[in-house]
């Protein structure tokens, strides 16, 4: 066992959604009554309405890198306004400008983040003068209190999310390796990473989503904390001097170099990678693994691209190799360092750690294509040779070993032999790997006038019962009963009659009526048509969510990711018309489960319909016995044929 020193901070934190309502309590809690608030022009209205009466005023010409000048400008307007407080709110520009004020003032900070730079739980604060940033460290310019607002969160511009996640992600990672490592700080940064890995695809996909902003901020929070308690290395010591001499924007710069210096230090702190990449679980080796995390969220892999030019470089490494304040696991030579800035001012995807570089398969490849050259059709050489160089990118790229293709290949394997004339495994693939919702999109949702498609799923059965206008498809099966009223417009909206409606559903347990044996013939599924008013009427029931089936490879695979296998409750629909373009889409529930995690990505946000539920009388006059009854009423908008 190695002894350690871990200390920890007193600051009050307050987590959640909505939290900094309690801004003006908070205020009072420390026996304050005139806040200064620094924040940015977009929140300072309704930071001072929060405050109300304890509000004093605010700064919001906030600036990156906390220039003295700003600082000092700030202190002037806080010594008119007689301030007794301070309150930030933004990112670490903001809380860093509220620590350089406490340092002059002694006044206690209450911050309020809304990126994911960790400042506010640090002792740290970094201050830029005549183009030099230094810092320096006081447990007296820790905020007194955080308020981590996740709602505050949820604009932050998903470029920008992703560059502050990396920051939070540098704090953790340099701790993993500092000179003062403990077991306390070690669980904060592995629990940083694997929840700011796990959230910032989430937050990419669904900027909104407040399951993943929460993840990503109490990652931050513990990545943070890391910074607060440990030492940094290289990697920040490379960051203030390109920060600061250089002018380089601060998560954005983080973002490139973190898996550079990772692959630097990698050889001297072979336990912390292992951790690192352990956290990340996109394989053994921890630097290629952050930079293929940051590529794939889109975020930014070169200096170059930052605005650094090749002249800065040699000046840049001797400036961080020349001041060695940083501790570091490996040593820290300007040779070293300007061969590590080349490398991120390149955005080369660093070499994998303690392996022979990777052999040029690029010959190989193109031969592989060369030989569908006499192809028929010139398409299939085309595809085949696409799907060639991608396969042999993805085996590449992801150093893929002979076990995991093996792998691959059984499970390949299992599913053609779960496939027969009633299971169809590799289209349930497909549906959950989202390639069948990626062809529909591309195929039918290209003209945004008409109603989205969506996928035709595994249910549909060619020539279903044709039945008449207000007939009940669901033949007394039990359920509540659903009124369904649509029309069928043109691009102009005028109706088209005579239109040709397929609508199948699953009933009240989520099961098709194909999948139910001993069924006397078909049910919850007909072949309508529209009236000269474009329009059609029908009963049916409150469709249900329901599983996909579970019991071959793609449920193991639902199984093995974490991932549940419902999909939202909904109404197919397929839409043939002389003259247009066949439609075949869904119906889903509002407020329906799983609308945000359909199991085959099938949801469309113009395809969530009201299902108004009422009692009383029923549009037709259908005696429903005073029970509740349900109604949909929505309006296709479909294509002329090209
Ligand atoms: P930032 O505070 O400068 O914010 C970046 C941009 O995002 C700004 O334009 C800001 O207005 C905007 N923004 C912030 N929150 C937003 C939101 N929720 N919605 C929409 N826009 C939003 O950048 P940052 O990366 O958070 O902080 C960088 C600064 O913090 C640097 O000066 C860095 O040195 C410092 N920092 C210090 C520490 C420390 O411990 N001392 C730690 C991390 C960062």
């Amino acid at each position: 066992m190695r002894s350690f020193v871990y200390t920890a901070h007193r600051a009050r934190v307050l987590f959640g959604t909505g939290t900094v309502a309690e801004l003006r309590a908070e205020v009072e809690r420390l026996g304050r009554a005139r806040a200064f608030v620094l924040v940015t022009p977009a929140l300072a209205h309704r930071a001072e309405h929060l405050l109300g009466p304890l509000a004093a005023g605010h700064f919001d010409g906030i600036a990156m890198h906390t220039p003295v000048e700003v600082t000092e400008r700030a202190e002037r307007q806080l010594d008119r306004l007689r301030a007794d407080c301070l309150v930030s709110i933004g990112g670490g520009s903001a809380t860093g400008l509220g620590k350089a004020l406490a340092a002059r003032t002694g006044l206690p900070q209450i911050a309020v983040p809304t990126t994911y730079a960790g400042s506010e739980v640090t002792p740290v604060v970094g201050e830029t003068a005549a183009g030099v940033k230094t810092t320096r460290s006081s447990p007296d310019l820790i905020p007194r209190t955080v308020i981590y607002d996740v709602e505050l969160t949820a604009g932050l511009p998903v470029d920008l999310s992703v560059v502050s996640g990396v920051n939070a992600m540098a704090h953790a990672v340099e701790a993993l390796y500092a000179a003062q490592a403990n077991p306390v700080v070690d669980a904060f940064a592995t629990q940083a990473i694997d929840r700011l890995t796990r959230a910032l695809p989430r937050i990419v996909a669904r900027p909104d989503d407040p399951d993943a902003r929460a993840d990503a901020l109490l990652g931050a929070w513990l990545a943070g904390s890391c910074l607060g308690a440990v030492g940094m290395g290289l990697h920040h010591k490379l960051c203030h001097v390109l920060g600061g001499s250089f002018g380089l924007p601060h998560a954005q710069t983080h973002t490139v170099l973190l898996p550079h210096v990772m692959a630097y230090n990698a050889p001297a702190a072979g336990d912390a990678m292992r951790r690192v990449a352990a956290a990340i679980g996109a394989g053994p080796d921890a630097p290629t693994a952050m930079y293929d995390l940051i590529a794939r969220l889109g975020g930014p892999t070169s200096l170059a691209e930052l605005g650094l030019t090749e002249a800065d470089l040699a000046r840049a490494a001797e400036q961080t190799a020349g001041q060695n304040a940083y501790p570091n696991p490996r040593p820290v030579t300007a040779g070293g360092v300007l061969a590590l800035l080349t490398e991120a001012w390149q955005g080369n995807r660093p070499a994998p750690v303690g392996r022979q570089p990777q052999p040029d398969i690029g010959p190989l490849t193109e031969q592989v294509v060369a030989s569908f050259a006499d192809s028929a059709e010139p398409r299939t050489a085309h595809l085949l040779g696409e799907l060639v160089r991608h396969l042999h990118g993805f085996v590449a790229d992801n150093d893929v070993t002979e076990a995991e293709w093996q792998q691959a290949i059984d499970f390949l394997t299992r599913t053609g032999q779960m496939c027969g004339p009633t299971r169809q495994e590799f289209v349930l693939l497909s549906d959950t790997l989202g390639v069948s919702s990626v062809v529909d999109l591309l195929t039918n949702s290209r003209n945004p006038d008409t109603t989205p498609s969506a996928v035709l799923g595994p249910f549909y059965v060619d020539g279903p019962p044709v039945v008449l206008p207000g007939a009940d498809l669901a033949r007394g099966l039990p359920g509540t009963p659903l009124w369904t009223d649509i029309r069928i417009t043109d691009l102009d909206g005028r109706a088209v009659a005579g239109a040709v409606v397929d609508v199948w559903q699953s009933n009240q347990d989520g099961f098709y009526d194909v999948q139910l044996p001993g069924l006397d013939g078909p049910v919850l599924r007909g072949r309508l048509h529209t009236d000269t008013d474009g329009a059609l009427r029908f009963w049916s029931i409150l469709p249900s969510p329901y599983p996909i089936p579970t019991d071959g490879p793609v449920g193991q695979l639902l199984e093995a990711t974490g991932r549940h296998p419902y999909r939202a409750p909904h109404l197919h629909f397929m839409i043939t018309a002389t003259g247009y373009r066949r439609l075949v889409t869904q119906l889903f529930v509002a407020g329906g489960a799983y609308l945000d995690s359909d199991a085959v990505f099938g949801v469309k946000n113009d395809l969530i319909v009201d299902f108004e539920r009422h009692t009383g009388p029923t549009p037709d006059g259908r005696d429903i016995a005073g029970g509740e009854w349900c109604r949909v009423d929505f309006t296709f908008r479909i294509a002329p044929e090209d």
